[in-house]
């Protein structure tokens, strides 16, 4: 596929998908821009890089529909200086969107190809503000804590308790919580020493594994 099509199918992604759908942060579309989608998924799934859904990357796993990433990465209130925490690397796209509205992402993968592979394609793309740590990423990562923001891009049972213990005073983590198949986003915020949580859209995203995950 030639590269102006990726083009145009970013444009489309980004109206249709994007904009419409209410995301109006000018650092937030920026970045969707700046990240090209098509080097994220396997090259069998290339010509559908762009559409409105998620697709396979391998390992059984998936990369998230592109709203879904753009509605949870604007969730956090990102505003350029921030320390943050992604849990489920996957390929790596949505560290890159972060990468460009964040001082630097620290990403915990389970998978070590999945690690790899993204770490290769991040580093292919320039990306230097990013770390992708193989690990369980339902214990946080404590070597970095605390975060200004984490993401979790995995469906989980309920909030790893590790997770709130390393969010800073003033973060925000936002997190789909459910069963299999169905969840809610959550979105919690840490402010004056005191938690408070919103619920947000459905969702369907792969399972957390791990201590805090689930045990299959
Ligand atoms: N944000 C990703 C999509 C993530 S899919 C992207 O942009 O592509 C969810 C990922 O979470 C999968 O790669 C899965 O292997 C990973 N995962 C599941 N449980 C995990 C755990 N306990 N720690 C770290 N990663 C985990």
């Amino acid at each position: 596929m030639k590269k102006d099509n990726f083009e145009n199918d970013l444009k489309d992604m980004l109206d249709n998908q994007i904009v419409k759908r209410g995301i109006s942060d000018e650092r937030l579309i920026h970045a969707i821009q700046a990240v090209p989608r098509h080097l994220f998924v396997p090259d069998d799934y290339k010509p559908q890089a762009y559409n409105d859904g998620p697709l396979p990357i391998g390992f059984g796993q998936t990369i998230s529909q592109p709203y879904i990433v753009a509605l949870m990465v604007s969730e956090l209130h990102l505003k350029g200086l921030e320390h943050v925490l992604e849990i489920g690397t996957g390929c790596g796209y949505q560290a890159a969107i972060l990468s460009h509205l964040a001082a630097d992402v620290i990403t915990l993968e389970i998978i070590p190809d999945l690690a790899e592979r993204a770490t290769q394609t991040l580093n292919h793309l320039g990306i230097k503000n990013v770390s992708v740590v193989t690990g369980d990423g339902s214990m946080g990562w404590v070597n970095g804590a605390p975060y200004n923001a984490i993401l979790i891009s995995a469906a989980t049972p309920g909030v790893p308790p590790p997770l709130l213990e390393q969010l800073a005073e003033g973060g925000r983590l936002i997190l789909p919580v459910g069963s299999h198949g169905f969840q809610r986003l959550e979105i919690w915020s840490y402010c004056d020493s005191i938690f408070r949580v919103e619920t947000s859209i459905p969702v369907s995203f792969v399972p957390l594994r791990g201590k805090h995950g689930w045990k299959i």
